[in-house]
């Protein structure tokens, strides 16, 4: 569980976070369990202003988004269906002398080696690994280890009654597609969100929460109708720049202008709450990175402190969020596995059809069925016959004249925890002070964004003792207190209780003094407000107050 050495800030950032309450070791008195972390009290402030954020600008804010909050343990023939109880699997090997246990794909990039994957889809080391714990060279061939934990539902624990624990939130999504559509009033394209933990027994669980066991998943599948409908109903799809966002969702667009759209909105996300560009990088999947039904995916990377420098020296960042346009794999699936229709009906493109010229239908209808052959041809199960897989794709494809298709789905998929992470060592900022007589001292200021900071003020009386001080700020706190988290602070000298704030990241704070009770006629009832990057301060008065700090945390 320990970091690197090497790694000083990420050791300075796990120490923070435990000596603040951001995050603590799970079952710590029991000596910890890897991979599994707990959030203390800034730290679950931190994790719900995230979550709601989140929630907020991907449902609450728009009209084409729906909620859904699905259970963690769900039939295990969804994980049948989507491909995770065959294939969501890690390889894994050992060292044979002294035990220890590797991720073969994360041993080999950990010496500049990449992991072998042979045409029959076997890994092999490449020659030269070593055990990087005691540099032996004899290690076991790497063989797949299937990352979803497995529970019973019911007493009788037999093969028969095994379930999993969620390893996405997405699958719940898919499955209740047609409970959302039905019950929500929306068509395509639209979406559905959902936050919720996922679990995976990560081979090597590592860079503090980043690769947990247990985590959460903050996930929107956004359905769109396929490129061949968009253009019998539209005549063509929409070309968009390849860079930047492409503006207000339009008509026309197919797959890349959504999965462009997507890409952007997502990032404007992260720099809505402290997350620059500049921290930020991308990672677009090469062909033999993307999964076979997958038509693109870009993740959005963080630049922590344990990121790796690229053969330029330049820090490429790890992965926050993955944007991928999965087409019609998804759904399909579910239909193929559950024998429920996933698909939709749309009067427009059964009108638009009906008007098309020969050639163009002809055409439309070749390239969808191509797509649904070669779809069907990918995953069929073993007793499927071609005759029966072209029968498949041939009635798909009649179904675009009755105005029938399967939606394509484009799929932002972020993680809460690395992105509390992330934030966490965005905002850690240390400055070091001598005073007169050479003693110097480091303090640490937590630079969150206002949105995402667990306390948005720190309200102090100038002086404990001082019954009058006490009770106006207290009454300022209850003033705040519906409206925003505040931190009611009365012990210790003011500038220790400024820096316990600004270790907890609080991005203003408010004094009462003796001016607030009229000391000085003119400022009665105003306070001392102190900003946190730069310690400024200015006065304020209280019937403002409120206004001034909602205008800065939402
Ligand atoms: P990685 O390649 O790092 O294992 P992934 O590509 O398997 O991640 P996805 O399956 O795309 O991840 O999951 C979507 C998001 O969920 C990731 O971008 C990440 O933020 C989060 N996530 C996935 N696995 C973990 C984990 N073990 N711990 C914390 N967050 C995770």
């Amino acid at each position: 569980m320990a970091e690197p050495k090497e790694n000083l800030q990420m050791e300075k950032i796990v120490s923070l976070c435990k000596r603040r309450g951001f995050v603590f070791q799970s079952s710590e008195i029991y000596g910890g369990i890897n991979g599994f972390w707990d959030y203390g009290p800034l730290g679950a402030e931190l994790k719900r202003n995230v979550k709601e954020l989140w929630w907020n600008a991907m449902t609450r804010q728009r009209e084409d988004v729906a909620g859904l909050e699905a259970t963690i343990i769900m039939s295990p023939a969804i994980w049948k269906a989507s491909g995770h109880v065959d294939t969501f699997s890690d390889p894994m090997c050992d060292c044979k002398k002294c035990k220890k246990r590797f991720r073969a794909d994360q041993l080999c990039e950990d010496q500049g080696l990449t992991l072998i994957k042979t045409p029959a889809g076997k890994y092999e080391l490449p020659a030269g690994t070593k055990c990087t714990s005691c540099d032996s060279k004899e290690l076991t061939e790497p063989r797949p280890f299937n990352l979803m934990f497995q529970t019973y539902v019911g007493p009788a624990a037999t093969e028969a009654d095994i379930a999993y624990l969620r390893p996405e939130t997405a699958q719940a999504i898919f499955a209740q597609f047609k409970n959302v559509l039905e019950t929500s009033r929306q068509r395509v394209p639209f979406g559905i969100a959902q936050v919720g933990k996922a679990f995976r027994n990560e081979v090597t669980p590592r860079n503090f929460t980043f690769r947990s066991r247990e985590f959460e998943q903050m996930e929107l599948e956004f359905f769109i109708k396929p490129d061949e409908v968009i253009e019998a109903i539209h005549g063509s799809v929409a070309t968009v720049p390849a860079i930047g966002h492409p503006g207000e969702p339009q008509p026309n667009w197919g797959w890349q202008a959504w999965h462009q759209y997507w890409v952007e909105e997502r990032v404007r996300f992260y720099e809505g709450i402290g997350l620059s560009r500049a921290t930020l990088g991308f990672h677009v999947q090469t062909k033999e990175e993307l999964a076979h039904y997958a038509r693109a995916c870009t993740d959005i990377l963080f630049k922590f402190p344990f990121s790796k420098k690229d053969e330029n020296g330049n820090v490429k960042g790890d992965e926050l969020e993955g944007i991928a346009a999965r087409s019609d794999f998804d759904l399909s699936q579910h239909q193929r596995f559950s024998g429920k229709p996933m698909g939709v009906f749309d009067e427009e493109l059964r009108a638009a059809w009906a008007k098309l010229p020969k050639e163009k239908s002809d055409d439309l209808w070749k390239r969808y069925y191509d797509h649904r052959k070669n779809y069907l041809t990918k995953s069929a199960k073993p007793d499927e016959t071609p005759e029966q897989i072209s029968k498949q794709a041939t009635d798909d494809a009649n179904g675009l004249a009755r105005g029938q298709y399967i939606p394509h789905v484009i799929e932002p998929s972020a993680g809460v925890d690395r992105l509390i992470l992330a934030l966490i060592a965005n905002a850690y900022s240390e400055e070091t002070k001598t005073d007169d007589k050479g003693k110097s001292e480091t303090s640490v200021t937590m630079k969150f964004h206002p949105r995402v900071a667990p306390f948005k003020a720190g309200i102090f009386p100038l002086l404990k003792n001082k019954p009058e001080l006490v009770k106006k700020a207290l009454e300022v706190r209850d003033l705040l207190r519906p409206w925003m988290n505040v931190f009611y602070d009365e012990s210790g000298s003011i500038g220790k209780r400024y820096a316990r704030q600004d270790e907890a990241g609080t991005p203003f704070c408010v004094t009462i003094d003796f001016d607030t009770l009229g000391e000085k006629p003119e400022l009665l009832d105003t306070v001392t407000l102190r900003y946190r990057d730069d310690s400024k301060q200015e006065r304020l008065k209280i019937s403002e107050l409120r206004d001034w700090l909602l205008a800065r945390i939402r």
